[in-house]
């Protein structure tokens, strides 16, 4: 293979549907990134829109683009200042929400990485040229077939051979002369440590405290839901800034106002209800699928009301939510023997990698910025490694988070089952009921949901429709067509 393997441009565009509001570009040839020997730069930031950290940093070598958060006070240029003393190996003391690109002049190589968790997406094409182009959308670099070269520590994007996204936790270093190597930056832990019950609810309590407290300014929305997971958010929210703001959707078929507003009254909250249609929120459809370019059916019905919520959000307020709180702590597999908790608690950490549940593009294109605490690395490593035994105890789930939270919040908010934001806010059974209603077997439900989410990703991510020239309806009645017939 003679690939010159130079990266000879350099693009890495940020953005969000191409018209949202982070959009960060950098752009320039062998010449102009200094690769040739030349070390000027012409590295340009565009619109930071309500992305915190949209930025670039640079010195007379280096030149850091990061999109996202970082923990810390350095930002962008803590981040420089690193990678200028540790090379490759910055990435596994960076903290944060955040995808970067870094560019090394003199030493003639590019390196991206990602956070642990991968939540803001990191998509890159190489060509065999060696032609870079980098983005934090799959769709922007919609390549012809077969044009980029494989990569190590990334996969595979459905329907854009060539494009590759960086795996979680990894950081990808493509040199001039060709050679790319991957190294991890965080693993999900395999461990178990036994920690005494008492300490590990103090231990959990303390993670999430740092980790909201980092997050804690002026117009921060709390979303609320009533349940454990987002009702400590909006207590530690509370006690950080000494208030606390909460939005709560419901839709005509179901809500959960009235334990939200439990909390809400219990923390002396600024709470607002937000009350929709059904149907305006099965039609985010499009866009959701759109943004977090997956067509995971189920985790598009988790976000559909989520994305709904947050056309409702002011503009330029920071979103806090409990997502994901369930995936290290098994909060969904209740009634499971503890080995068989801990097996699903292993298999769903092993699988969250490319879902993009949590990537910042659902709130940026609204101009929001929203933050996972259950996600950030140290709360992760807490949850993930305790025992089994101290996530379900005494016949309650998530009990070592319920314990945490106990001393602040009302009891029975404490002790409140899990009802999952899909289900309280009726979107999977609406979902289920209009695929019924147009002759879909029950058991065929879920298939029908695939392939309607497979069609829409199709369109907007692989074939660069805007989501709101897709028809739903037309694209729903033939994938019922095709389920139906069994084609
Ligand atoms: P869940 O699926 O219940 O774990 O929901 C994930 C997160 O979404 C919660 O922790 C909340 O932050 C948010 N959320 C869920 N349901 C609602 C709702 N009805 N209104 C506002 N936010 C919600
Ligand atoms: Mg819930």
């Amino acid at each position: 293979m003679t690939a010159a393997a130079i990266p000879a441009a350099v693009a890495c565009r940020v953005g969000t549907l191409g018209a949202g509001p982070t959009r960060l570009s950098a752009r320039g040839t062998e010449d102009t990134l200094g690769l040739g020997g030349d070390a000027s730069w012409q590295v340009d930031a565009t619109i930071v829109g309500s992305c915190p950290q949209a930025a670039v940093a640079r010195d007379s070598e280096l030149a850091v683009l990061l999109v996202g958060e970082v923990m810390g006070d350095g930002g962008p240029e803590g981040v420089l200042r690193l990678c200028r003393d540790m090379g490759r190996w910055a990435f596994g003391e960076v903290t944060g929400r955040f995808a970067a690109v870094v560019v090394h002049g003199a030493s003639r190589r590019v390196t991206l990485s990602v956070d642990h968790a991968g939540t803001v997406p990191l998509y890159v094409v190489q060509t065999w040229d060696g032609d870079l182009e980098v983005a934090t959308e799959a769709k922007v670099l919609a390549p012809p077939a077969g044009r980029g070269r494989p990569l190590p520590g990334t996969d595979d994007v459905p329907g854009l051979r060539g494009v590759r996204r960086l795996r979680a936790g990894t950081c990808l270093t493509l040199h001039a002369s060709g050679h790319a190597e991957a190294s991890s930056t965080w693993v999900v832990p395999a461990h178990r440590e036994q920690v005494d019950p008492d300490e590990a609810v103090a231990q959990v309590r303390a993670v999430i405290d740092t980790a909201v407290a980092w997050q804690a300014r002026e117009r921060m929305v709390t979303v609320l839901s009533g349940g454990i997971d987002s009702s400590a958010v909006a207590a530690t929210v509370k006690a950080h800034l000494g208030s606390v703001s909460t939005m709560t959707m419901g839709t005509d078929r179901s809500d959960e106002f009235a334990p939200a507003s439990t909390v809400a009254e219990y923390l002396g909250a600024q709470h607002t209800e937000v009350s929709t249609t059904i149907d305006s929120v099965l039609a985010e459809l499009p866009s959701v699928v759109a943004l977090t370019e997956c067509a995971d059916p189920a985790v598009t019905e988790y976000l559909l009301p989520l994305a709904r919520l947050y056309r409702e959000v002011p503009t330029g307020s920071r979103v806090i939510t409990g997502y994901g709180a369930d995936i290290p702590l098994g909060g969904m597999h209740r009634g499971k023997a503890q080995m068989a908790l801990e097996e699903l608690i292993v298999h769903d950490m092993s699988t969250f990698d490319g879902l993009n549940e949590l990537s910042p593009n659902l709130g940026t294109h609204l101009g929001l910025w929203t933050s996972h605490p259950y996600w950030d690395r140290a709360v992760l490593n807490r949850l993930v490694t305790l025992a089994a035994e101290l996530k379900r105890r005494d016949g309650k789930d998530k009990w070592v988070l319920r314990e945490a939270f106990r001393n602040v919040l009302p009891a029975e908010t404490v002790q409140r089952p899990k009802l999952g934001i899909h289900e309280g806010s009726g979107t999977t059974s609406f979902w289920s009921e209009v695929l019924l209603a147009q002759g879909v077997e029950p058991s065929r439900v879920p298939a029908a949901k695939s392939r309607i989410s497979g069609a829409v990703y199709d369109l907007v991510v692989v074939g660069g429709t805007a989501p709101e020239s897709v028809d739903l309806d037309a694209l729903t009645s033939s994938a019922v067509a095709r389920e139906v017939v069994g084609a």
